[in-house]
């Protein structure tokens, strides 16, 4: 079935494309096109101009000031290859290996799996446990989001229409001498390749020299309106020894402040339950059992 688009345009720089955006109202962008083509052939989403960001100069990644920068238009394959994205992020690494099947990494980028604004992007967890910035560029300047502050709802986030993300920065972060760092993504899904996501979890635990969680930051996909994380779970964890009870009380605290719903993919009670069973492997492994 051929797509229903009149205009595919195709800027040289970012500058270029949202000026385009801006020129042509109900244009959007395209980059690897996994989740735009399908969404036009399903009539799910209709445009009569593309805007392609594929020549437009943002892939690569970075080291900056300011912390690692992931072009949007970054693959999930190249970051799931990048050493410096293995070391210091590595829930992202695992996150982007997971997204779909290797074909699919080679075309789906950064940029598209956040603009979706899908409660069940995979990136997007590992990304707010590392307290990522969105740098923004309309044809008005750039302006800089953190990622906690970007998703609306399903499908909805504070990007304007004429806005593209050009990339996102991952702060420094380190990790003090003697303690020890523990960092994962899991996702439970019908089966274990080409899935969205039923529910997912980004864990990151420092766990100090005395056996105390020094640092803590969760994160959950797909078991709320939007990506988010869990900061009822983590408020129990924080400073405490993974004893048993110290662990339930947090799947508990968990289970509280997320809010699934039923559809095609899962009933509510089970996201419930698997992101629970996701925390409980996490911490069992952290303490060793
Ligand atoms: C078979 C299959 C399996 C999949 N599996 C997974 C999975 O396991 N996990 C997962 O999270 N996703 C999955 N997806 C969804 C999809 O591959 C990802 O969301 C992907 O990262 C989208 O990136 P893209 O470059 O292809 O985006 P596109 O399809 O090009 O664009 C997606 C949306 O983002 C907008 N957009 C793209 N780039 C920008 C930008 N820089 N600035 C502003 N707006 C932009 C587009 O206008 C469009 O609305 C799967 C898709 C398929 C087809």
């Amino acid at each position: 079935m051929d797509l229903p688009i009149r205009r595919l345009l195709r800027p040289r720089d970012p500058e270029e494309a949202v000026e385009l955006l801006a020129r042509y109202p109900g244009a959007l962008p395209v980059a690897g096109g996994t989740d735009l083509v399908v969404q036009l052939r399903s009539g799910k989403v209709s445009a009569e101009t593309l805007v392609d960001l594929g020549g437009v100069g943002l892939e690569g990644i970075a080291e900056g000031a300011e912390g690692l920068v992931i072009g949007a238009a970054t693959t999930m394959d190249a970051i799931a290859a990048d050493g410096r994205i293995r070391a210091g992020w590595p829930a992202l690494a695992q996150a982007a290996s997971q997204v779909g099947a290797w074909p699919i990494q080679c075309r789906a980028t950064l940029g598209g799996n956040l603009a979706n604004a899908s409660p069940a992007a995979d990136t997007a967890p590992p990304l707010l446990i590392a307290n990522a910035q969105l740098r923004l560029l309309s044809s008005r300047g750039t302006r800089l989001v953190p990622l906690a502050e970007f998703f609306l709802g399903p499908g909805r986030s504070v990007r304007t229409p004429e806005e593209i993300i050009l990339s996102v920065t991952l702060p420094p972060r380190t990790v003090p001498a003697h303690a020890t760092l523990y960092e994962r993504f899991t996702k439970v899904g019908p089966r274990r390749e080409q899935i969205i996501s039923v529910v997912s979890l980004a864990a990151r635990l420092v766990v100090a020299g005395d056996g105390s969680v020094g640092e803590v930051a969760l994160a959950v996909g797909a078991v709320a309106p939007t990506p988010r994380r869990a900061r009822r779970a983590e408020a129990v964890l924080a400073g405490r020894r993974l004893t048993g009870p110290v662990r339930r009380d947090a799947i508990a605290a968990l289970q509280e402040e997320l809010a699934p719903i039923d559809d095609v993919r899962a009933p509510a009670w089970y996201r419930r339950v698997a992101a629970a069973v996701l925390l409980d492997r996490f911490l069992a492994e952290v303490a060793g059992g």
